[in-house]
C-alpha cells in the first residue's frame, strides 16, 4: 500500500463492504445503509465526507479522553519503534510491569496484581478462571459454580456469556456453562422510573444469594461477578446499599465477589473505579476499554493479594495459573496504557467527569416529558433514555431515533428501545446541551 493509504483512510470509503461481516450488526441493513466514521479529533468523529458527530459514546464506553490524543498516538510510535513484541510467557519486557505497577496505584487498596488481557471479553473470562483456580488452591475444589445477575453483560467468552444475562445473546448457542445461577436483576421499573442516580429502594436484591446459596450450598459457589452499573443492557443503577450487601454475602459464604469494571473503571463514574464511588472493595476487578483509552486492545484483572499469593504459593513449583494470551502485555498496549495513565492524571479525567455531573444530570432528566419516554436512569457520566416500544414492533424506535441521531451529527449506542449515552469525559457543557438537544429532536421526531 502506498504511504498515503492511512491518509486516504480518512476521507475515502471502502469499495468492498461484503467481506467484513461485522460484529453485532444487522448486516444487509448496513451493507445497503452504510454508516462511517474515517477520523476522531477530541469530542467528535468525521465521517469520511467530512461531516462531524459529536460523540455521545465514547467510542463503545472506551475514549475517556477523547480522540486522536497525541499523546498516546506517540508513545504507542516510540514504542513500536524499540520493541514491536516480545512473549510474556516465561519472558518479561520492562514497560509491561510498569503499566501493571501504575495500574495497581489506582486500583482499591490490596487489588494489587494485574493480569494483562486484551479484550473485556478475556478478562471476565480470565477472572471467572483466577476464581476456581484459588479455590482449588485452597483445597475447595467443589467450588465450581459462577452466579452472575440477569441483565448482566460480561462479553462474549463462554464464561462470561454464561454468566450474562443477556438472553439474546445466549439462546443462538445451545448449552453453555453448566454450574451457573443468577440473581435478578436490580431494575425495578415501577419503583425506579425517572430516579436521579441511585435509586433508593432495592438493596434487598443482592439477598437473592441467599436462596442460591440454601439451594445448592455455599461449598459449591465460586464466585458472584456484576458490574457495578450494568451498562450494555441499559444503564442500571444499583439501589443504595446492594453492593454493601453482596460484599456482606460473598464474605460470609466464603465466595469471591467479581466486580466487571470495564465501563464503570478508569473515570467514568468521577472516580478511578466503580469499587470507590459506590463504596464496596471486590476480590477481583476486570477492567478494558479505557485503560489505553481503546487506541490499542488491552484488559486486565486485578487481583487481590490474597488471591494471587494463594494461587501463586499452592503449587509446587513451575507454573502457577495456566493461563495466558499471546498478547498478554503486548508492548504497544503497554505504551499505550501508560500515556493514558498519565492523561487520566495530568487531566485529572475523574474530576472532569464529577465536575460536570450534575449538568449531565440536569440536561438527561430534561426529556423527562418528550413523547414516549418511560425511563431515564443515570450514574457518573452515563445516561440511557428508555422508550416505548411501537405496538408489536420492539426496537424499531429506538433504532430510528439512533439513525437520526447520526444523521444529525450526534452519535448515540442504542439497545432495544433504550438510548445509551456514555461521552469521553473531556466533555463540556455545549457538547451536553447538543447531545441532548438532538437526542430530543429525534425523539419527537418518531413520536
Ligand atoms: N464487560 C462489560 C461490562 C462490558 O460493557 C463489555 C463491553 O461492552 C465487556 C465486558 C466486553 O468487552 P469487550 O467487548 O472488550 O470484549
Amino acid at each position: 500500500r502506498p504511504a498515503s493509504a492511512a491518509a486516504d483512510t480518512a476521507t475515502s470509503r471502502p469499495n468492498n463492504l461484503e467481506a467484513y461481516w461485522m460484529p453485532f450488526t444487522d448486516n444487509r441493513y448496513f451493507k445497503q445503509h452504510p454508516r462511517m466514521v474515517a477520523r476522531g479529533e477530541g469530542m467528535s468523529y468525521f465521517t469520511p465526507e467530512g461531516r462531524e458527530v459529536i460523540d455521545g459514546t465514547a467510542g463503545l464506553w472506551c475514549c475517556n479522553a477523547g480522540h486522536g490524543r497525541r499523546e498516546i498516538t506517540e508513545a504507542i510510535q516510540r514504542q513500536a519503534a524499540v520493541l514491536d513484541y516480545a512473549p510474556n510467557f516465561q519472558l518479561g519486557h520492562p514497560i509491561a510491569f510498569e503499566a501493571a505497577a501504575r495500574i495497581a496505584e489506582i486500583t482499591p487498596e490490596g487489588l494489587d496484581r494485574v493480569f494483562f488481557t486484551n479484550s473485556g471479553s478475556e478478562s471476565g473470562d480470565t477472572a471467572l478462571k483466577i476464581a476456581l483456580a484459588y479455590h482449588r488452591a485452597r483445597g475447595e475444589a467443589q467450588r465450581t459454580r459462577l452466579v452472575g445477575r440477569e441483565r448482566g453483560y460480561h462479553g462474549v467468552g463462554f464464561g462470561g456469556m454464561s454468566v450474562g444475562g443477556i438472553g439474546g445473546n445466549r439462546k443462538q448457542f445451545g448449552a453453555l456453562l453448566p454450574y451457573t445461577d443468577h440473581l435478578p436483576s436490580t431494575h425495578l421499573p415501577g419503583q425506579h422510573a425517572f430516579t436521579r442516580g441511585q435509586p433508593e429502594h432495592g438493596a434487598h436484591l443482592a439477598d437473592v444469594l441467599e436462596n442460591l446459596v440454601a439451594l445448592h450450598g455455599a461449598d459449591t459457589i465460586a464466585a458472584v461477578m456484576v458490574e457495578p452499573v450494568a451498562g450494555s443492557t441499559g444503564v442500571l443503577v444499583p439501589p443504595v446499599g446492594y453492593l454493601q450487601r453482596l460484599r456482606e454475602l460473598c464474605t460470609k459464604h466464603g465466595i469471591l465477589l467479581i466486580f466487571d469494571e470495564v465501563i464503570t473503571g478508569f473515570g467514568r463514574l468521577g472516580t478511578n473505579f466503580g469499587a470507590e464511588r459506590l463504596g464496596v472493595i471486590p476480590d477481583i476487578m476486570t477492567m478494558a476499554k479505557g485503560l489505553t483509552n481503546a487506541a490499542v486492545p488491552m484488559g486486565a484483572v486485578a487481583a487481590s493479594n490474597d488471591v494471587y499469593d494463594t494461587v501463586v504459593n499452592s503449587a509446587p513449583n513451575g507454573i502457577e495459573l495456566f493461563h495466558g494470551y499471546t498478547y498478554s502485555g503486548h508492548p504497544l498496549a503497554a505504551a499505550a496504557a501508560l500515556a493514558t495513565l498519565d492523561l487520566h492524571r495530568a487531566e485529572d479525567l475523574p474530576g472532569r467527569a464529577r465536575a460536570i455531573e450534575p449538568a449531565w444530570q440536569e440536561a438527561a432528566h430534561s426529556l423527562r416529558d418528550a413523547p414516549n419516554v418511560t425511563d431515564i436512569r443515570d450514574f457518573g457520566l452515563i445516561a440511557a433514555v428508555e422508550l416505548a416500544a411501537r405496538p408489536g414492533k420492539p426496537g424499531e424506535r429506538g433504532q430510528n431515533v439512533f439513525r437520526r441521531c447520526f444523521d444529525n451529527g450526534v452519535l448515540v449506542r442504542v439497545t432495544g428501545d433504550i438510548i445509551a449515552l456514555s461521552p469521553p469525559l473531556i466533555i463540556e457543557k455545549a457538547h451536553v446541551d447538543r447531545i441532548f438537544g438532538t437526542l430530543t429532536e429525534a425523539i419527537r421526531a418518531e413520536a
